[in-house]
């Protein structure tokens, strides 16, 4: 049987649509052999996650996918195959969720300013025990006829510099490359272009990321176009880093991005999944 890894994806436990029980389900039905559960600063939805994959008959791979910043740019870096009851694990999440908290509250008061009150009491109800993100408030702008579209509320209240902004001050890359390597997991940079930075900037970042430990990056995403494979392939060649592959799936009602559907890994770039089956020769 053809191997599908989709090494990156979210639940209900941080901005996905899905129940982890019902992303695995719907990995299955796409054709996906290797699934990793990727939410934004937790581990939550792991538990449930497992349990479904030991049903479906497929090949769960512990994740989640941490904020960061670095050089003042906020960065996501995925952890894969690591122990989410170890217990730095725990701490990060806890510590990020302190400033998700936080922020939530501030973005209320500055949609509040905008006369759009009753903000922080929806996302908060929206995220239930999971992590409160920019795409809850996304959704309430959008439920409450604020704007047309998710992308809209990004594009108007919520993105850098619209009047729902609230900057953040996430751990920094070196803390959280220890979290995920001192637990036994795999650091990958999660969605390289997505930062949009200059070459000389990537290479920074680059070299600091594997001086820190990070082993992988980002080469196959959901959206990315083979111009960019090509592109992030040659870097994790040059760099000698792992290529990760993740489509990055946050709700069905996305037509653009799938599960399971992603391009082929450059055949010169070594896959991440490799480094997991030496990690569990030698463990
Ligand atoms: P947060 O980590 O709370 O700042 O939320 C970031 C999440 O919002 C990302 O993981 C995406 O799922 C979503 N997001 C960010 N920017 C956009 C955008 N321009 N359009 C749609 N979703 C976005
Ligand atoms: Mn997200
Ligand atoms: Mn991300
Ligand atoms: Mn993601």
């Amino acid at each position: 049987m053809t191997e599908i890894y989709d090494l990156h994806c979210h639940s209900t436990a941080s901005d996905g649509a899905l129940s982890p029980r019902d992303l695995v389900s719907r990995a299955k039905q796409y054709g996906v052999t290797h699934l990793a559960l990727t939410d934004h600063d937790t581990v939550a939805g792991v538990a449930e996650a497992q349990r479904a994959a030991e049903m479906e008959g497929i090949n769960l791979i512990t994740g989640i996918e941490f904020s960061t910043t670095w050089q003042s740019h906020c960065l996501h870096i995925v952890g894969l195959n690591l122990d989410p009851s170890h217990p730095l694990v725990a701490e990060g999440s806890h510590a990020i969720q302190t400033i998700r908290n936080e922020r939530a509250e501030k973005i209320s008061i500055k949609l509040e300013k905008k006369r759009i009150p009753g903000a922080f009491e929806s996302v908060k109800k929206a995220a239930g025990d999971g992590m409160i993100t920019r795409t809850h408030f996304a959704e309430f702008l959008l439920s409450q006829g604020y704007v047309d579209t998710l992308q809209g509320a990004f594009d108007n209240y919520l993105g850098d510099g619209k009047p729902g902004y609230v900057s953040t001050q996430w751990p920094g890359l070196e803390e959280v490359v220890n979290w995920i390597t001192a637990s036994g997991g795999i650091a990958v940079l999660a969605h390289p272009m997505r930062y949009k930075l200059s070459g000389s900037w990537m290479r920074r970042l680059l070299i600091d990321f594997k001086e820190m430990g990070g082993l992988s990056i980002e080469v196959v995403s959901g959206r990315n176009n083979p111009d960019e494979i090509n592109t992030l392939a040659r870097y994790a060649k040059q760099f000698d880093l792992a290529g990760s592959a993740g489509s990055d799936f946050h709700n069905p009602k996305n037509i653009w991005v799938e599960l399971g559907r992603l391009n082929p890994m450059p055949d010169f770039v070594t896959p991440v999944w490799h480094l997991f089956e030496t990690k569990a020769l030698t463990s």
